[in-house]
């Protein structure tokens, strides 16, 4: 380490173990602030299975991911379907960005190694520290071996290897249990829409959905770990892809399958750092609980990381996350029971068609717009409005039933009734705003 005043020491050499959003982030940060970055990463172009959805509040913190260069779809509706069938479509005004992780991986990587960080296009097998500690010259530090190879000494060591990696595990001690999500989907060739769709199940801690993306989509289905079998999260996301898009999606689709690491609340969420190494993104489980995101907080707390790093001050790393985002994934786990208990979800967005001020509260809180602290105040004083709204939805609804009952036949049709105007087209294009399907047997609980 490179001691530069007032107890701050700079690593002079960093090894980042992972290249995924976290570590290409990281490295990219340490590399412009002129530390020397060693990206130890085995694959290139790595189609993590992913959704792929990044909100508005990334990109607004990130704007280099809307580069051209980088292909993107900007979604600006979304599809909510309740355990029922119900459904309402919510305009974005924010929208949704849905990657190919694919094409987010180089991309990453290509930008760090353009801000000077260096490449080792290997898989660490394993790692050690010598020496009596680090930052005192000569030969202490961290060695990494690859296959046929040991490299270092490093100064400090970054834990980016995401969440099936064993560097968190070795250095902040045994697996947490708890908050562990199964994620599993396809890659659909073809299927493209100009909306993401969110279903919700009854018995399900967690949602399908569809993101499409430029050529194909992103369609997968996830639920707290052994909650259900897998087979059973793969039956519904199939009947869902038959009913909606017709036969055979499975058998020309790329499957995928994954955990996903939802942080946990106090002291149960692994250490962030200790001497002369940290860990970031999945490694350390910081992943939203409740929409299981986390691209966003692989990239800030890589980012974060490499500034407490720059700064000389490491320390600053973990006192700067808890202080700025652990309380918001510490509310995503608090309500992410209650969220996806069925009367909730069916209330959402049947609440949401009635309203169009909560389904802005809705749809600012899918683009990151509307942070999880300050929500419940936001919904207290939107309140009244919304029961206004839905009052007044109600009344139309009633108002224009019994006109059909009384008239003859040729008023205005109501799209929203079931069964109405859906003959002969294809579910995904119907453009009803608020839509009742029936849910087959299986679908559900
Ligand atoms: C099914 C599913 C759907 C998801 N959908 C979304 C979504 O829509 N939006 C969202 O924001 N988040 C989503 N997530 C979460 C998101 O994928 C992760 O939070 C994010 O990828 C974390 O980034 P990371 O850099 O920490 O880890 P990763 O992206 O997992 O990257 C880790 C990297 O480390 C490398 N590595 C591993 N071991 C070693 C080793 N020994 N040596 C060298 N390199 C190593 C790997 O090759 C990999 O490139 C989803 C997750 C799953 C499983």
């Amino acid at each position: 380490m490179k001691a530069s005043g007032a107890g701050r020491a700079v690593p002079r050499s960093v090894a980042i173990i992972g290249g995924g959003p976290a570590g290409a982030q990281c490295a990219r940060r340490l590399a412009e602030a002129g530390l020397a970055a060693t990206l130890f990463e085995p694959r290139i172009a790595f189609e993590k299975p992913c959704g792929g959805g990044v909100p508005a509040r990334a990109m607004a913190r990130f704007p280099f991911l809307l580069d051209p260069r980088l292909p993107v779809k900007a979604i600006g509706t979304c599809a909510l379907v309740a355990p029922s069938g119900r459904e309402t479509e919510l305009p974005l005004p924010d929208p949704l960005y849905v990657f190919s992780r694919a094409d987010l991986h180089t991309h990453l990587i290509d930008r760090a190694l353009a801000a000077g960080a260096r490449l080792e296009r290997a898989r660490v097998l394993s790692f050690s520290r010598e020496g009596a500690g680090v930052g005192r010259g000569g030969a202490d530090g961290w060695r990494l071996r690859t296959a046929g190879a040991v490299h270092g000494p490093f100064d400090y060591l970054v834990g980016a290897d995401g969440a099936s990696g064993g560097v968190g595990r070795s250095l902040a001690g045994g697996p947490r249990q708890g908050g562990l999500t199964q994620g599993i989907g396809y890659y659909v060739p073809g299927l493209v829409e100009e909306r993401i769709t969110l279903k919700f199940y009854e018995g399900l801690h967690g949602y399908l959905w569809v993101f499409p993306r430029g050529d194909h989509a992103s369609a997968g289905i996830c639920g707290t770990l052994g909650e259900r079998p897998v087979a059973d999260l793969r039956a519904l996301m199939d009947r869902w892809l038959a009913e909606r898009y017709g036969p055979g999606i499975p058998e020309r689709s790329e499957r995928y399958a994954a955990l996903i690491p939802g942080a946990l609340p106090g002291t149960g969420q692994a250490p962030l750092q200790g001497d002369g190494w940290a860990l970031v993104g999945d490694a350390t489980r910081l992943v939203d609980p409740l929409t299981r995101e986390g691209i966003y907080y692989a990239m800030l707390s890589g980012e974060m990381l490499a500034d407490a790093l720059a700064r000389g001050r490491p320390g600053e790393y973990a006192a700067a996350w808890r202080s700025r985002q652990s309380e918001e994934l510490a509310w995503a786990g608090r309500h992410a029971e209650g969220f996806f208990d069925r009367r909730f979800s069916e209330r959402l967005v049947a609440l949401c068609a009635a309203s169009p001020r909560l389904a802005r509260v809705l749809a600012d809180l899918i683009s990151g717009r509307q942070p999880y602290r300050g929500l419940k105040r936001r919904l207290l004083l939107a309140a009244p409005l919304v029961a206004v709204e839905a009052l007044l939805r109600l009344r139309r609804v009633r108002g224009r039933r019994s006109t059909d009952r009384s008239g003859d036949g040729c008023g205005p049709a109501d799209a929203s009734r079931p069964g109405h105007g859906t003959q002969g087209t294809p579910p995904a294009r119907r453009s009803s705003r608020d839509r009742r399907r029936p849910e087959s047997a299986a679908g559900g609980a």
